[in-house]
């Protein structure tokens, strides 16, 4: 009886420590903000910090923004006043948050640029993405190997899509990209027949499908009705792409005589794969976000515990006001022959989810 009862009061002296334990374990308040719950990445993007950071013992504020601007801001302030002590931001607009972020700064919130550089502020900490400009390069170079190119010398009719201006990462996907197609624009194997290049005349703002389907109507009707034919099309981003698809198959692309052009695509979207799977675009770039969330809450984790992260970028990436150091996973180029082995093998989509 006795060795029962010192037992007993064993495991609750027991469980009283682990109270104590969980309770201590309670790191604090981590605000993350989204831009938008209507693209796929975002959310799987949220759903991973989140778990990552509560596996870690933190609490944490996670919102979406709906790409309204005023409402991410007034998001952030909330997160500042809850006493975050970190937050974690994929911006709309990478030059808007100057102010809130100065009051973060000031009550001792670690400030990190999620994906997406915040510009324009010396109150950004770190900044986690992926190698932006690798990510124009691999969609440039698989339009090549689409095209068949260097075996068929073209000339080729490209049209050229950008992401959101007020997107840094935008700059350095069209970057990328023109760094493969320049030379072969030059050259002549390449021909923009709209005539449009550069950001100010490719660029969609919000990364918006509807703009970038109504702007490829447009380029189809003034350039296209003499019979010719678009051959390829660069786009960042898999919603983009679905709006170009559809545009196309508005004028009859998707058909045996007109078969689809070779069109890229970024973030390996369900939707996307499918319609890689479909052939009706040639191409996206996966970036696993789950390994992005990792990294993001590896980081916040390290710094909060008074550690300092080792292995950062150093000259990359210059926000206007200070270069941010940053770490910069690796992008890869997902078409027809690979969809399976990276996306679904990973995990990262379920392969019922593309049937
Ligand atoms: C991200 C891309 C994404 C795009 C649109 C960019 O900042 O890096 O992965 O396709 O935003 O959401």
């Amino acid at each position: 009886m006795k060795m029962i009862k010192t037992l007993v009061a064993a495991l609750a002296v027991g469980m009283a420590a682990m109270t104590w334990q969980a309770n201590a374990d309670d790191k604090g308040l981590i605000g993350i903000a989204m831009p938008t719950k209507s693209s796929l990445r975002w959310i799987s993007d949220g759903d991973s910090l989140k778990k990552s950071l509560e596996e870690k013992g933190y609490t944490v504020d996670l919102q979406y923004a709906e790409d309204d601007i005023p409402n991410q801001l007034a998001q952030i302030e909330n997160m500042v006043t809850k006493g975050a002590k970190a937050l974690i931001v994929a911006s709309i607009d990478g030059t808007t948050l100057s102010d809130v972020l100065q009051k973060a700064h000031d009550s001792g919130a670690k400030v990190i640029a999620y994906d997406r550089l915040i510009r324009q502020s010396g109150n950004v900490d770190y900044y986690t993405t992926f190698d932006n400009f690798q990510v124009g390069v691999l969609q440039a170079n698989s339009i090549l190997q689409g095209l068949g190119y260097p075996e068929k010398q073209g000339p080729f009719n490209i049209e050229l899509f950008g992401g959101s201006p007020d997107d840094n990462n935008a700059f350095f996907f069209y970057d990328g990209a023109m760094s493969v197609f320049q030379p072969l624009i030059d050259k002549g194997v390449l021909v923009v027949k709209s005539g449009q290049m550069g950001m100010e005349k490719v660029g969609t703002l919000r990364w918006d499908a509807a703009v970038a389907q109504a702007r490829m109507d447009n380029i189809l009707s003034a350039n296209y009705s003499d019979g010719s034919r678009v051959d390829a099309v660069l786009a960042p981003y898999d919603g983009l792409s679905r709006g170009i698809i559809s545009s196309l198959r508005g004028v009859g692309y998707g058909t045996a005589d007109q078969p689809w052009p070779i069109i890229s695509g970024q973030d390996a979207e369900t939707p996307s794969v499918k319609a890689i799977i479909a052939g009706e675009q040639y191409s996206t770039v996966f970036k696993d976000t789950r390994e992005l969330a990792k990294v993001t809450a590896d980081l916040v984790d390290k710094v909060l515990s008074g550690g300092t992260p080792e292995g950062l970028d150093e000259k990359t990436y210059n926000n206007g006001v200070k270069v941010v150091p940053s770490i910069l996973l690796v992008p890869v180029s997902v078409d027809k022959s690979n969809y399976e082995k990276i996306v679904v093998d990973s995990g990262y989509i379920k392969a019922e989810d593309l049937k």
